[in-house]
Parts: C-alpha cells; structure tokens; sequence
C-alpha cells in the first residue's frame, strides 16, 4: 500500500535496522494494543463475537511476523490501530474489526484471499478483497494511478460501504504516524487526503475524522502556520471561556427551569478552519470572531420529541439574546445529504459578537461525531436517512458507469460531488432535490433524466420564467421546459454544478458528435495516407498541437465539421526533419496546456537527475538562469511555501502549496512531486499588492513616495481606482523576496486612511 510502506529493507542512512524479531517489550505493546481494541468492543452495543477478532489478531500477526514500519515499529501496531479506529472511532463491529486487522495481509504478505475466506469466512474476506483491491501497486508510477485508485475505491465502496470505511480508518492512522515518511512523501500523503480523503469522509458525515484529516494534512504541508494558530487557541483560551461562560449562565438558567438534560460546551474552530478562514478574508487571527460555537446536546429518549425540544430551546435562546436574521439553519425538518440534523441558530452575544449556537439531541449529536455508522445503530425504521446516502450512492455509480476518458476531469467531476454546501428545491409536485450550491435550472433537468437535460429550453422558478442558466436557492419551486428541437450545447458545461448533470452532459455531446468525430477520422487518415505521412501517435499529436484540439476526438469533430482543413502547411510541418520530433512533439502539447501532461499513455517523466526523495534548491546560477519554473496558475515568488512538480519536459515547475492545480497535481502525480526550498538570495520578482482605503487629500502622495523612496522597491505597473471615498490600488513591483512584500505591507497599512494592504495573485 503506497502509503504503509512495509519495510523489511530499510532505506540507506536510516537508523540501523531494528531486529526482526520482537523484543518482549515490544510483545507487551502489541498485546495492549489489541486489548484497547477488545475494551472498547466490548463496551460497544454490537454482539460479543470476540473469538473471531482474537483469532484475526493471531492470523495477522503471524503473517506481518518480522515486518516493521518505517517508524521501526513492529507492523502489526498498524492493523491493530486501524481495528482500533474502525471499531471506536467509527463504530463497526465484529466483521469490520476482523476486515481491518486483515486488511493488509493479503498485500503484503503471502497469504491470499482464499485463504482468508477459508478461515474467516466470505464476509470477511470480501472486504479484505475490496481492500486490496484499492490499494492496488498494480498501476506502478502511472499518472491516472491515483484517479484510477479513487474510482475503485468509490466502486467497492457503492458494494459495500464498510470497504470505505475501513480505508478511512487507515488513512487516518497513516495520517496519525505520517511523522516517520519522507517529505517528498509526506506531501503526497497530505495533498492526496485533503483532496480526496477528507471530502469523502464529510460525504459520509464521518465530521470528526474529517476534521482531524484536514488539521494532519495542514500540519504537514503548513507547519509553521499550524503551530503558530495552536499556540493563539491556546493563548486566547482564558478569555474566550470566560466570554463563553458570561454567554451561557442565562441560557442555562432557562434550560434548568424548563427540566432539561443537557450537556452544553464551547467548540473551537479547528486550526486548519480557522486558517482557511484567516487567507480567504485576508484577516489575522484576532479578527476570525466565530472561533467557536456553542453547542446544546440534550438527553431525550423519544425521537418523536426531538424536533419540539430542539425549537423549545431555540425560543428560550432567542429569548435572551437577539437572533441572526439570516443565520437559522434547520437541518432537523430537512437533514443534510450526510445525515446531519440539528438546529443551528446565530445570535448576538454579551461581548457583541456573533455566536453560532447548535442544538442536538445526543442521537443527533452521535450520528454527526460518528456519521454514517451511527445510522445502523439507531436503524430508523423509514430509513430516511440512510435513503438520502443512498441516493448519493447511486449517483456515483452513474458517474463510475461512465467516466471521463480525462483522468483529471474525472477527478473534478467527483469531487464536485463531494464537496459543496447544498440547497434544497422543489418540483411542482413537492417532492424534495437536494443540490450543490450554485446549482441551475440544467442541473435540475439533468438529474431528473438525460432526455429532459438534452432537451432543457428555459425553466419557471416559483412559477416565473427563467432562463436554463438560471441559478437556483434554497426553497426555490423549479419546473423544467423542454422542446424536441433543442439540442444540448458544449457551453452548458458551465451552467452545471452537478457531477451528474456534467456527466451526463459529456455524454450526450460525444454521441451528438460521434458522426462528425467519425467523418473526421476518415478525412485525417486519408490525408496521412495521401501525403505519404506515417500513421503515428507523433503525426497526431502535431495536428493536435497545431489547432490547440484538447484530444483527438476534438481534432477529428473540428474536420468533420469542416471547422478547420488540412492544407500544405500542415503537411511541411509533419516532414520536417524528425530528429527534433520529440522536442518538438513537446512543445506542441505544450501549446495545448503548459504543465498538463494529462495523455495517460505519455510516459512518467524520464528525470534521471532529479532525485524526489530529497529536498530539491530552487536557484539561480551565475547568469541568472533558473533551475526552475513557475507556474503560470498561482505565480508563487521566492519566499513562499511552495512544492515542486516535475513536466513532462523534465523540467521542474514551481506552484504555491495552495495552488488548487496543485492540490490535483500532488492526488495525481505523487511520484512527481518534490519537496523544495529556496536558495537564499535568489533574485528578483514581480509581486502585486492591493491596497484598500479611506481617500483624503495626499494619501496617494504618501504612499507612492513611501514605495518608492523609503523601500527603494521598483514599481512596475500602479493601477488607481476610486470611487467616492473609497479607493483601491493594485501595485506591481519588483521584490527580491517574501519578507519584502510582507514589510511593504506592514509599513503601508501604518498609513493613517489605508484600510488593508495584502499581496494578491497574478490574475486577482
Ligand atoms: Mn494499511
């Protein structure tokens, strides 16, 4: 499993190998290990079936006998920590904790599948199977390895969800222990599990674990930042318990005279939440005022109450402070697509800051730590809730059923599926759709049918007339148009929020297209054969590079619709001396898409010199030419926190850690990732800053001269806009590093009348 790494070979210059064979220290460890796990089972509301765990646990541990991790320890701690994870984190019983102690026996040892089954049963061994299916180093270093992966994760896991669930619970552990990796790996591990881990765990609703996935991720790819915003949490703690405690006293007055149970607590934001927050506003940390929420969990033993006391309490509350118009969520009449309910409220507190309040029952409260799991407990008889997953289920089966043939595409396709705050609409008939934000008129006629998408002219949105485009709310009634005669158009891509409604879209286009693709493969191939050209994957890839066609299917639609022709240049260019073809070939892909790389049969970078264990020094020789690139996406300057990705050239490109290119980069490319740091004193770059404030008399003269003469910085492009009192300055100058943009910034915020000044991308 690409992320266990089960050594018995240590690497050179690692600490010498540890023995094979466990010490008794090491003995008692693992013992105690598995009897947490035993504890906690026990204690649990499943049927008591420990001879089988126990006999798991002896299987394993026989089998990863004389293995250990790259921390040194004996391997079968991972398992036994997964068991663990499974089983009191997440909440799976019996079957799932055998799965998770097995779960990589038949990777990484002899043992087979059959084997599992003989002794285990097919139950288990189904799940081992699924495992194992998705861990897969069948695919070697290939680019689509890790979309590949996904796909059969989310196969498996439309078959049996405890699949994902235990890959969950070994991601986190992997997660947990990522310490002991190398960088180059640790950034792998961590953008891969923000992109896709994290998201997917939110889609099951398994919050806590998602939380704590994000915070790992951002603890390895932010070290600095995660340490600096722990250290204020915990600074700001006394004050914040006391404003909590001033918040709470009347609130709990009241609920003590209504005769309730209750537990009522302050949650912080988590690190990486509070960060997220920090960049997308541009605020320090003193200014991120919802750093936490105030959460009301009662006891009540009859689910039919829980909606009248949650509301009970929401009256009380309301009652003493005053409520956010605009702030009252009710996932408890309409629960989220992940089985989340409660009653969340926002109201003004003492200190005269904004307060979220959530109320739950503990059902509630357990279904929203636990997520998915918790349903099987409380087995709600009309299975509501778990009919919602469901539906989400099926979804992506449709999407499995038809993927993209761009690996990449198919990523962004299921991750817009993943994430995205939701709405609700209506049909005319009243029954409910649950939609990602930003969702349109398209996105509801593609997911009632394909037909109907095709076919989709406009649509009335509480009965008024709308075009298909048309975004939609939250309460929204939708009723779809259609007409024979429309046919559906390749711009309607961005009218759609639904992986669903892209997919089926794509669909429908390629068999719209396929008589003109079909037509133009003749054209193509009768023009090679004409020209006495040989029919290679070369010839192609110039044409395609020539007219800018995406991939061949494009190129062959461009002829067939008579778009473009083939004439004499065309064929200059394909008998040009082939010496440079390869060189040249490059270029051409380049000409579609700079670090693109996405044709999966282009081979894996052959970079003989670039070694991506170690940390690669961005720099500069003598004449100034670097060892490097930037990308064109974020335009990272040299100072900030940045990772490497090797092209298809060999050549190294540099993207910002945050670069959402990036973040598709490192989940798809692992092996061509590096971890990189700066040379010091590596030359000079183009940075722009944005400057907002309060105009008055000589406020730009301040600070122009203040750029210019105290700094001594070169500007190089100064772009003024006010409108009344308000100004905004968008300045681009030279700076030799980070630490320059930062002071610039600082001394111009000093400035009496400027409101804000922050560093802003390229295209911003
Ligand atoms: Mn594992």
């Amino acid at each position: 499993m690409s992320s266990d790494i089960p050594t018995n070979t240590m690497p050179a210059g690692a600490p010498a190998a540890p023995s094979t064979f466990t010490t008794p220290e090491e003995e008692r460890m693992i013992d105690d290990a598995f009897r947490e796990v035993l504890d906690g089972y026990l204690q649990s509301n499943h049927r008591k079936k420990v001879e089988i765990i126990e006999r798991a646990f002896r299987f394993a541990k026989a089998a990863h006998s004389g293995i250990r991790r790259r921390s040194g320890e004996p391997y079968i701690l991972h398992p036994i920590a997964v068991a663990k994870i499974a089983s009191q984190e997440i909440g799976l019983g019996s079957t799932s904790i055998c799965a998770a102690l097995l779960h990589d026996v038949v990777e990484d040892t002899e043992y087979t599948v059959e084997d599992i089954e003989q002794n285990f049963g097919p139950k288990i061994a189904q799940l081992v199977a699924g495992l194992t299916k998705i861990s897969g180093g069948i695919f070697g270093d290939k680019a689509s390895m890790q979309a590949e992966n996904f796909r059969k994760l989310l196969l498996t896991m439309s078959e049996d969800i405890r699949v994902v669930l235990i890959k969950m619970a070994d991601r986190l552990h992997n997660m947990r222990t990522l310490g002991s990796m190398a960088p180059n790996k640790q950034y792998k591990i961590a953008g891969e599990t923000l992109y896709i881990y994290a998201p997917l765990a939110h889609r099951l609703g398994l919050f806590a674990i998602k939380t704590e996935l994000e915070s790992l991720s951002f603890k390895y790819e932010h070290p600095e930042a995660f340490e600096r915003i722990t250290r204020q949490i915990a600074e700001s703690e006394a004050h914040r318990t006391d404003i909590y405690n001033d918040f709470m006293k009347p609130i709990a007055a009241k609920l003590d005279a209504m005769g309730l149970t209750y537990e009522a607590k302050a949650r912080v934001k988590s690190v990486y939440s509070i960060w997220n927050k920090m960049e997308t506003k541009h605020i320090p940390f003193e200014e991120v005022y919802d750093l936490y929420a105030a959460r009301i969990i009662f006891e009540c033993d009859d689910p039919a109450q829980e909606k009248a006391i949650c509301w009970q309490i929401y009256s009380a509350i309301t009652d003493i402070y005053r409520l956010h118009p605009e702030r009252t969520r009710d996932w408890i009449s309409v629960p989220k697509a992940n089985g989340y309910r409660a009653l969340h409220l926002t109201v003004m507190g003492p200190d005269g800051n904004w307060v979220e309040v959530q109320i739950r029952s503990r059902r509630m409260d357990e279904i929203a730590e636990k997520g998915f799991a918790a349903h099987w407990k409380y087995k709600v008889g009309e299975g509501d809730e778990e009919s919602e997953l469901n539906v989400w289920l099926h979804t992506i089966k449709d999407i499995l059923a038809d993927p993209e043939p761009n690996a990449l595409d198919f990523l962004d396709t299921l991750k817009l599926n993943l994430f995205a705050s939701e709405i609700v609409v209506f049909t005319p008939k009243g029954e409910l759709l649950t939609l990602p934000k930003d969702s349109t008129v398209l996105d509801v006629a593609f997911s009632l049918h394909s037909q109907i998408g095709c076919h989709c002219i406009a649509g009335k949105v509480n009965h008024k007339l709308v075009p298909l485009s048309q975004k939609l709310n939250s309460g929204d009634q939708v009723e779809v148009l259609t007409s024979q005669s429309q046919q559906p158009k390749a711009e309607w891509v961005d009218y759609l929020a639904t992986a669903k409604g892209k997919t089926r879209l794509r669909k429908a286009l390629r068999t719209l297209q396929q008589p003109a693709v079909n037509k133009g493969r003749e054209i193509f191939e009768k023009f090679l054969k004409d020209n006495d050209i040989r029919d290679d994957n070369v010839a192609i890839t110039k044409v395609m590079g020539l007219y800018k066609a995406p991939t061949r299917e494009d190129l062959y639609a461009l002829l067939g619709n008579e778009q473009i022709e083939l004439n004499d240049y065309v064929v200059k260019t394909l008998k040009k001396e082939s010496s440079k073809t390869k060189r040249l070939l490059l270029k051409l892909i380049g000409m579609g898409g700079k670090d693109e790389p996405a044709k999966e049969e282009a081979p894996a970078a052959a970079q003989p010199t670039i070694n991506t264990k170690e940390t690669y020094v961005l720099r500069y020789d003598e004449k100034g030419e670097a060892n490097f690139r930037f990308a064109d996406c974020c335009s990272p300057i040299p100072g900030d926190e940045v990772m490497g990705f090797i092209d298809d050239d060999g050549q190294v490109v540099v993207h910002d850690l945050d670069c959402p290119r990036a973040a598709v980069l490192k989940a798809s490319y692992g092996p061509r990732i590096l971890s990189t740091r700066w040379e010091v004193n590596a030359g000079h770059f183009m940075a722009r800053i944005r400057i907002e404030g309060i105009d008055r008399h000589g406020i730009l003269h301040e600070l122009i001269s203040l750029i210019s003469k105290h700094l001594s910085l070169d500007i190089r492009g100064l772009n003024i806009q006010a409108d009344k009192e308000v100004f905004t300055c968008t300045l681009s100058l030279l700076v030799s590093n980070v630490a320059d943009v930062s002071h610039l910034c600082k001394e111009v915020r000093k400035i009496p009348g400027v409101q804000s000044a922050t560093r802003i991308g390229e295209n911003d």
